[in-house]
C-alpha cells in the first residue's frame, strides 16, 4: 500500500484543535484538517471547505485511519498544499497565543518556551531553520496579551443590563456557525433552590 503522510496537532487562528497533515506525494507540502463536528474523529480539509467541497479523514489519537482512498486523492480541483515551514510558522504565533491564554502564562515566558521546543518538534533540521526564520518577534508577541486580554475583560457599563456578548461563552462566541455551541449562553441558576431560569 503506498505511504500515507503523518498529522500534528496545531490550532486554527481562532485556536481551536486542527491537525497539520504532511503531504508524502509533494514533500514539503501540507494541508489543514479541522473537526467536522468538534466531537467525534472526522476532520474535514480546511482548503477544500473553503472551495464549499467536503472531504474528510478518520483521526484517532493522533493517526489517520487509512480508508480506501489515499489522504492526497478526493480534493477539490483549486485545493493545493500549503508550504509547510509557512503552516508550521503560523502555529508558533498560535501556540504562543494558546499558552497566553489557557495558562495565563507571560508572553515572554510563553514565547522563550515555544521558541526552545522548535527542534524538539520538527526533526528536519531544514525545516527548523525554516519555521525559526519565519516565527513571530518578541515584540510582535508582546502585544498578543493586550489583545487578549482586551478580548477576555469586557468592560461592564451598567450592571443591571449585561451585555450580550457576556452571557455567552467563550466557546459560544468562537464557534463556527454551523456549530451547535454557537452563542451558547451561561447556565444561570437563581433561588435558593437552584431552580434554572
Ligand atoms: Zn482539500
Amino acid at each position: 500500500m503506498e505511504e500515507i503522510g503523518s498529522v500534528s496537532v496545531g490550532r486554527t487562528q481562532y485556536l481551536r484543535k486542527m491537525y497539520v497533515y504532511r503531504c508524502v506525494r509533494q514533500p514539503g507540502l501540507a494541508l489543514g484538517y479541522i473537526s467536522v463536528n468538534g466531537t467525534g474523529y472526522a476532520y474535514r480539509c480546511l482548503q477544500c471547505k473553503r472551495l464549499r467541497k467536503n472531504r474528510s479523514l478518520t483521526i484517532v489519537n493522533d493517526a489517520i485511519v487509512p480508508g480506501t482512498q489515499h489522504p492526497e486523492d478526493g480534493h477539490h480541483e483549486a485545493c493545493k498544499g500549503v508550504p509547510l515551514a509557512e503552516v508550521e510558522s503560523r502555529q508558533i504565533d498560535r501556540q504562543i497565543r494558546d499558552a497566553v491564554r489557557t495558562t495565563g502564562k507571560r508572553p515572554r515566558e510563553a514565547f522563550s518556551n515555544t521558541m526552545c521546543a522548535i527542534p524538539k518538534r520538527y526533526k528536519s533540521e531544514e525545516l527548523q531553520q525554516q519555521v525559526i526564520v519565519n516565527a513571530p518577534t518578541y515584540a510582535s508577541v508582546r502585544r498578543l496579551l493586550s489583545r487578549h486580554r482586551a478580548q477576555r475583560c469586557t468592560p461592564i457599563p451598567d450592571p443591571l443590563n449585561i451585555l450580550d456578548l457576556l452571557r455567552s461563552t467563550l466557546r459560544g462566541r468562537e464557534a463556527d456557525d454551523e456549530s451547535s455551541h454557537k452563542n451558547e449562553r451561561f447556565l444561570l441558576y437563581s433561588g435558593e433552590n437552584g431552580k434554572p431560569h
